[in-house]
């Protein structure tokens, strides 16, 4: 089959192996053995962030949003606030959930590029007792940067705050130990650095806190987090049709999860980061953030100057030849985003870095 190099942020490339994983016998979700495949599954969700003895997996169909919004839907007590960090496009996302369902909440908003200040969080969380939850991006995939999980977390366990961790474009990416970094709520999806496909998006959630949330009167039914979890306990299966072939492409991904390691997949997509940024630097171009607030998953790329400089044109260029690059999204500066992540390693950024630097050479923008 074609290989084409998805920088994007996700859906990312995936090996043949996952792609061929989607060609099954057809099978009713209904079946004990799918039941089995599903359970399985859930289990090595879980395992990937080692939080198997004290968290439970509960997945939903639909892209990594519908687990945000199942989250945040679902734990915050009718008597309960929630203060959402919004330093990009994903914490913007959560407070419009947030705004949909009436929920109380408070929003500490910063420009999308800029480096959240603790002690300006810790005035906040002093100054406003009622706040019960905590709203956190870990890899802001706007921008790039990785905020300062540790940190964050530690003020959730001094002002008792749950946490929700939207580990969307992290998971799997970089390590996240459970038993270390105590997050409530853990959300990612199938389809980024898991490199499984787009359809279905999981909340890895605290067992305890999870029982609680029954006592919540639903918002909806569909993505009740506590509904979809009793009834998969119950059963062994989706309360609704999953998409079946994505579940089995999955659970191949998770397999080559294991195979490869936390440790490898971080010094794969490590290595091809660094590539990037030979690439970045050889070209002349500037990058939106300091390389201490990198997530080494994706880099915001200043856009240049000239006026001969397109996006569009530019894309269209790489697209022919079987890359795919990203645009910018509303950060404090313009720029483009080149994603790492994805079953690609440091000889397809080294092709990136070559076509980049033919496409400015050629169009003399730099
Ligand atoms: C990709 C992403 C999402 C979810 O986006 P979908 O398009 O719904 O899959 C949420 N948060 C972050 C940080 C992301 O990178």
């Amino acid at each position: 089959m074609k290989r084409n190099i998805l920088l994007n942020p996700g859906p990312a490339t995936t090996t043949d192996t996952v792609k061929q994983a989607l060609m099954v016998p057809d099978i009713c979700p209904r079946e004990e053995e799918f039941g089995e495949l599903t359970q399985s599954v859930l289990k090595k969700i879980v395992n990937v962030v080692n939080g198997q003895a004290t968290h439970s997996t509960v997945i939903f169909t639909g892209s990594g949003t519908a687990a945000v919004e199942a989250a945040l839907c679902s734990v915050v007590a009718e008597d309960g606030k929630i203060l959402i960090l919004d330093n990009g496009a994903y914490g913007k996302r959560a407070e419009t959930i947030i705004k949909a369902y009436g929920i109380s909440h408070r929003t500490f908003r910063i420009e999308w590029g800029d480096f959240p200040d603790i002690n300006q969080i810790e005035i906040v969380l002093k100054e406003d007792p009622q706040l019960t939850h905590f709203f956190i991006v870990h890899h802001e995939t706007t921008t790039g940067m990785l905020n300062p999980l540790p940190e964050l977390l530690e003020l959730c366990e001094k002002y008792e705050l749950d946490s929700i961790v939207d580990a969307m474009s992290s998971y799997a990416g970089l390590p996240i130990d459970l038993q270390n970094q105590p997050v409530d709520y853990l959300i990612s999806s199938s389809n980024k650095c898991i490199q499984g496909m787009a359809g279905v998006s999981f909340v890895i959630a605290n067992k305890e806190k999870l029982v609680a949330t029954s006592k919540i009167p639903p918002r909806n039914l569909y993505l009740n987090l506590w509904g979809n979890h009793s009834y998969i306990e119950q059963t062994g299966q989706f309360q609704f049709t999953p998409p079946v072939q994505i579940v089995y492409a999955l659970n191949q991904a998770l397999d080559e999860f294991f195979e490869e390691t936390q440790t490898g997949r971080t010094a794969r997509y490590v290595k091809s980061y660094e590539t990037l940024l030979e690439g970045i630097e050889q070209a002349g171009l500037e990058m939106l953030l300091p390389k201490s607030q990198h997530s080494k998953l994706l880099t915001a790329i200043v856009e240049p100057k000239s006026p001969k400089y397109d996006f569009m044109e530019m894309h269209d260029y790489f697209y022919e030849n079987d890359i795919t690059i990203y645009p910018g999204k509303g950060a404090k500066k313009d720029t483009f985003r080149i994603a790492n992540i994805g079953s690609i390693d440091y000889r397809d950024m080294q092709e990136f870095n070559k076509f980049m630097l033919q496409y400015f050479q050629e169009k003399n923008i730099i």
